[in-house]
């Protein structure tokens, strides 16, 4: 095993996106979504703040989203 594949930001390069990253722009973006962005991009995309989207995958996970840790 490798470990699992890394995915880095599409945009800005950030290395290695974690599960939640990946689950954030599943979740937001599209499902099947090729070009992920971390979390910084994302907040930036939706005009909003990182402890916005950090608040937005603490609430998927409460949720029970299996996209998320
Ligand atoms: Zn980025």
């Amino acid at each position: 095993m490798s470990g699992g594949k890394q995915i880095d930001c599409a945009y800005c390069g950030n290395e290695k996106l974690s599960k939640n990253d990946i689950g954030l722009n599943k979740k937001l973006i599209h499902p099947q979504i090729e070009r992920m962005m971390c979390l910084t991009c994302m907040a930036e995309y939706f005009e909003t703040t990182e402890e916005d989207m950090k608040e937005l995958i603490e609430r998927f996970k409460r949720q029970g989203c299996a996209l998320f840790l």
